[in-house]
């Protein structure tokens, strides 16, 4: 009897202070930018042509943001192109005739394999370089065996083949890329040559990464070089390493303490989580009916922590699993529908935004009818991204001003269960925020 007495105590104290009205001045990060519920960042994988003729005119209409993670050695003017960092391609094929691959010369041969001088040799790296990663060694030294047979026996045209995804590039310009970054659109890096990473070795790997981002940079600017996606989405542990001291975010894996991941391949929904954040990967290809990638958006929006993070390849017969632009019209209205609950905005900037909340600081003081907050976070200044801010008012406050250096707000308050607030956009680091009401 007792225990229970203690118990509805307890209760009546939670429910209590759950409906005290919160101190004047009170102030925290929402979860997401301005309030929403939830994130959605529309992604587009290898840069063809059609993802810029025809889905971004839709976007472009609806007014909504979206990343391409594009191949840079595509595009015409580029600096950096395909080649193979190590040995001469002549030495390693004259050894491969003595010495079969194995363990040791496996990721030099298939780096190379692509610049041996012949056209068809790519496919060889493609698939040898996911069962490396499957760890179906064996399997992918045969395969290196046998097409060093077929260079050795003049199997193949002399010349040079790039992957289909470069060639599907054709058509668009470096130009191009800068109207759309103007407009807002995030452009970033898929590597120069939609390279099989797994199957490169550590040099191979960091010139595909390293010199793109120094082609980004030099075409578009440094702000461009925050995102990239390795081809394939591997995860490969080695090369994820490799990958992550080049760029701040990579779509393939973001491992942080208060991120939950669902990758693409997952058939987990986001369900329960001990996170801050989900970041819920789904890919919208020609097995993914509109009735489910809208099911996405719906779950999205009735949650307050997940990320959508949509994954699109080809439009209009021009990509792999392409997707006409009609149904991709449809599915963007659906989205732009929600509007109001979901913050649509590009992978850079979702990242950045959870990245500068979760090491955020904020302060904040009520002295003589005026609120003051500072906010502030220790990251590097490529973190600019303003965060909204939620700070409770005094009850007469009907009109607030908000100041924050050269940036003004002039706001109405909104109620919630404990008080009434206001909704503003914070720079952090930019000095003292003022309130103050009328
Ligand atoms: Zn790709």
């Amino acid at each position: 009897m007792k225990a229970f007495l203690l118990t509805a105590a307890l209760i009546s104290t939670i429910v209590v202070a759950q409906c005290q009205p919160a101190p004047i001045g009170q102030t925290q990060v929402t979860e997401w930018q301005y309030g929403k519920n939830g994130a959605v960042s529309i992604t587009y994988d290898d840069g063809s042509y059609h993802q810029f003729t025809k889905a971004l005119p839709i976007m472009e209409r609806l007014k909504l943001p979206a990343t391409f993670f594009v191949i840079t050695g595509g595009f015409p003017g580029s600096k950096y192109h395909g080649t193979f960092v190590g040995r001469p391609v002549k030495t390693i094929i004259a050894e491969s005739a003595s010495i079969p691959t194995n363990s040791v010369n496996f990721l030099e041969r298939c780096s190379a394999a692509g610049y041996l001088g012949y056209k068809g040799t790519i496919t060889y790296v493609t698939k040898a370089a996911s069962l490396y990663d499957e760890k179906e060694t064996t399997a992918a030294y045969q395969l290196m065996d046998e097409l060093y047979k077929k260079v050795r026996n003049g199997d193949f045209q002399p010349g040079y083949q790039p992957c289909d995804e470069v060639l599907q590039e054709e058509g668009s310009t470096w130009d191009d890329m800068r109207r759309y970054a103007a407009e807002g659109y995030e452009i970033a890096s898929h590597s120069i040559t939609h390279a099989s990473m797994p199957g490169l070795d550590s040099a191979n790997i960091t010139y595909e990464l390293e010199k793109s981002k120094e082609e980004i940079r030099n075409q578009m600017g440094e702000q461009y070089t925050f995102s990239t996606e390795v081809p394939y989405g591997y995860e490969n542990e080695r090369v994820m390493q490799i990958a992550y001291k080049i760029y701040p975010a990579l779509r393939n894996r973001m491992p942080e303490p208060w991120l939950k991941e669902i990758d693409r391949p997952s058939k987990q929904t986001p369900g329960n989580s001990d996170k801050d954040y989900i970041q819920w990967q789904r890919e919208a290809n020609t097995r993914s009916p509109l009735p489910l990638m809208k099911s996405w958006v719906d779950t999205t929006t009735g949650r307050k922590d997940t990320w959508l993070v949509i994954v699109i390849h080809g439009v209009d017969g021009l990509g792999y699993e392409a997707l006409p632009s009609t149904l991709l019209d449809e599915y963007f209205q659906y989205i732009k529908n929600d509007d109001d609950k979901l913050w649509v905005a590009t992978f850079g900037d979702v990242t950045k935004y959870m990245r500068e909340r979760e090491s955020a600081t904020v302060q904040n003081n009520e002295d003589n009818g005026k609120i003051t907050v500072r906010l502030t976070h220790t990251l590097d200044n490529m973190y600019n991204l303003p965060l909204t801010l939620k700070t409770y008012l005094p009850k007469n406050w009907k009109a607030t001003l908000v100041k924050q250096g050269k940036h003004i707000q002039q706001l109405t308050a909104m109620q919630d269960s404990k008080g009434s607030y206001v909704l503003y956009q914070a720079y952090p680091n930019e000095g003292v925020v003022t309130l103050s009401g009328n």
